[in-house]
């Protein structure tokens, strides 16, 4: 990208944040929307846009690499949701980046490594077969900070299976995720974002919370690394929680465009943070 373009781009993604501000600030919002279908699922802000003032760039470097590590106490029991978290509120200038389907040790390292390199953490959501195939990735997760949660044992769809296959997919996972990352997940996300009252209640009865998400990256359809940087870039506002795929297939572009968007968020004031629970 040519410097006039980077320059524009960030002033857009700072207008972005100053236009939303306010719904970062309103609360957890709600919506239907479903993950892997072909639309475009960036969910609306609730309300008519807020003014807020310009947004100023500061330091990221918030807490250092070393010594810190995933929060490892049992999960609490959590209410019974009728509709998955699609972003996260009251935290300031923040988003939060997810990565679903793996661990794949031909991608997932690669996206730990930039991570690393700006000192952020991110959240993945992992499939147990994968996890349990790639401990070691799972060890280096808890290591570095970032938070694992559950995305099933095999990436079903949840609506056509039984309760018993439901708790089974899940339960299992959350098995491999404790066994190896350390702690059982606080988190859980259905496949292709196809939620049922079973796994509502499921997740519920296991400690997680329902997180979806609100702007996804379409980058399990491989459309290009420009494509995926784009969409994160454009979708920026404080409490979006980003999706994107460290596996599943050649997720190759994802691991490119994280190296050009992350540098960019951060540029542009963004802080990258984990989900945190609420108490009520
Ligand atoms: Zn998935």
């Amino acid at each position: 990208m040519k410097k006039d373009q980077s320059l524009t781009r960030r002033r857009a993604l700072l207008a972005g944040a100053a236009a939303v501000g306010a719904a970062g600030t309103a609360g957890l919002m709600y919506s239907g929307l479903s993950d892997g279908a072909p639309a475009r699922s960036a969910a609306p802000a609730a309300g008519p846009p807020a003014r807020q003032p310009a947004l100023k760039p500061s330091t990221y470097r918030l807490q250092p690499v070393a010594g810190y590590s995933a929060p490892h106490h049992a999960p609490a029991r959590v209410p019974v949701r009728h509709e998955p978290f699609l972003r996260m509120s009251g935290r300031g200038n923040t988003m939060v980046l997810t990565f679903d389907d793996g661990p794949d040790p031909r991608y997932t390292p690669h996206i730990l490594d930039t991570l690393a390199e700006y000192d952020v953490r991110a959240t993945f959501f992992v499939c147990g077969e994968m996890a349990d195939w790639n401990r070691d990735l799972l060890a280096r997760m808890s290591d570095e900070g970032h938070i694992v949660g559950n995305h099933t044992w095999s990436h079903p769809l949840l609506t056509k299976l039984t309760r018993g296959q439901i708790r089974s997919e899940m339960e299992r996972t959350s098995d491999v995720i404790e066994d190896a990352y350390g702690a059982r997940p606080q988190w859980f996300r259905a496949p292709y974002g196809a939620w049922n009252r079973a796994a509502f209640q499921l997740g519920s009865e296991m400690g997680m919370e329902p997180l979806a998400w609100t702007v996804d990256t379409l980058d399990w359809d491989t459309p290009g690394t420009r494509h995926i940087v784009n969409a994160v870039e454009d979708g920026a506002a404080p409490g979006v929680v980003v999706l994107s795929h460290d596996a599943g297939g050649d997720r190759s572009q994802s691991v490119r465009a994280l190296r050009e968007y992350l540098p960019h968020l951060l540029d542009s004031g963004y802080h990258m943070t984990l989900p945190r629970r609420r108490t009520t």
